[in-house]
């Protein structure tokens, strides 16, 4: 059985988090001299001056409303990739725990881990890109803790089985991290509706792709009020700035506009797949639940050299392991799509 007191780490159960004078004081004064803030004011808008709200209490609700799930069940954090650290922060023993993850996949687990001197176990997904469930199984040992599953998976664009992922969330004892940084582009169901049936469940979103918003970092974490706690425990105290907290908010109100531009997304990537099929360079697109394809091509590096010189730049991915000959593609606009396609079409395979 999952228990979480049992998983996380004796030093992070122990721990006296740091108490900010925003945590201390709550509620409306009229004379703020607890914080040694600039009371004269800011030489932008006035309320920079003020340290921002550590829990981001408003934009939670917003995000909440959205995504039906309640505000106590939110971690928001400076992209996901910060909740990925406070997940290894956490659970994972330096030195002694491990950690699952199912190449070809994002990659930032994996740094995530070295940085935390945690040990990886690959469990490569099968040449359909799911998961290889026994393989999974052999895997895991007392020390292992976290699993990670991408979906729909970076870079290979598919949908993990959600029946598989499932399985994981039933049999293991550690946390299934559900990385759903496409949710919005895929045909699939997002995980976020099943916390109340899985407490080992974290699923991890981003504003930073369909939302449109990488620059300003907000990456979100759902997961139970009791991991959540953890989560806000170990967080650097002010780790979403006011800027960045005001601006999500007031994009957040713009629902139907990224709405149209998901459906422009999808619409453009079926085109282009179907486009980049008839070219001579691309011998396969495989099927994607995201804003990117992966395309297989007859010769990834010159391809990849020769687009650069046209303006144009792709990632290629080609030497990451099931993904030999690829480069990943990202959805542009039709314009830019077209340009790609211009660029491809007069591409020479022997010259
Ligand atoms: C882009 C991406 C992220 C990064 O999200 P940020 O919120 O910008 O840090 C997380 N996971 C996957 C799989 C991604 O591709």
């Amino acid at each position: 059985m999952f228990n979480l007191t049992n998983i996380l780490r004796e030093n992070i159960k122990t721990l006296t988090p740091y108490s900010s004078a925003r945590d201390e004081f709550k509620g409306e004064a009229q004379v703020l001299l607890d914080a040694n803030e600039n009371a004269f004011g800011s030489p932008l808008d006035k309320n920079y001056n003020r340290y921002p709200d550590p829990l981001q209490h408003e934009l939670k609700l917003k995000i909440s409303g959205i995504k039906g799930v309640p505000a106590r069940n939110i971690f928001l954090g400076n992209g996901s990739d910060e909740a990925i650290d406070i997940l290894y922060r956490a659970f994972c023993r330096p030195g002694i725990d491990n950690v699952i993850i199912v190449p070809p996949t994002y990659g930032m687990y994996e740094v995530s881990a070295n940085i935390n001197d945690i040990a990886i176990k690959r469990v490569n997904l099968t040449p359909g890109f799911q998961l290889n469930l026994e393989g999974i199984a052999e895997a895991i040992d007392t020390n292992t803790k976290l699993i990670f599953i991408c979906s729909p998976n970076n870079p290979t664009g598919n949908s993990i089985n959600r029946s598989d992922i499932e399985t994981l969330l039933a049999n293991f004892n550690g946390i299934v991290v559900v990385d759903e940084a496409y949710i919005n582009f895929s045909r699939q169901k997002t995980f976020i509706q099943e916390l109340t049936e899985y407490a080992n469940l974290v699923v991890l979103q981003t504003l930073s792709k369909a939302w449109g918003l990488a620059a300003l970092r907000v990456g979100m974490a759902f997961a139970s009020e009791e991991i959540i706690e953890v989560f806000n425990k170990i967080k650097p105290p002010y780790n979403i700035n006011q800027a960045s907290q005001e601006l999500a908010l007031k994009a957040l109100e713009n629902v139907e506009q990224v709405n149209g531009w998901i459906r422009e997304i999808v619409g453009e990537r079926d085109k282009l797949s179907a486009q980049l099929l008839k070219l001579e360079c691309i011998s396969y697109i495989y099927p994607s639940d995201a804003n990117f394809i992966l395309a297989q091509t007859s010769d990834p590096k010159r391809i990849y050299g020769y687009l650069v010189d046209k303006g144009i730049v792709v990632r290629d991915r080609s030497k990451v392991e099931l993904c030999e000959g690829c480069l990943r593609i990202t959805i542009g606009t039709p314009t830019e799509n077209t340009a790609l396609i211009h660029a491809l079409t007069a591409f020479k395979g022997n010259s």
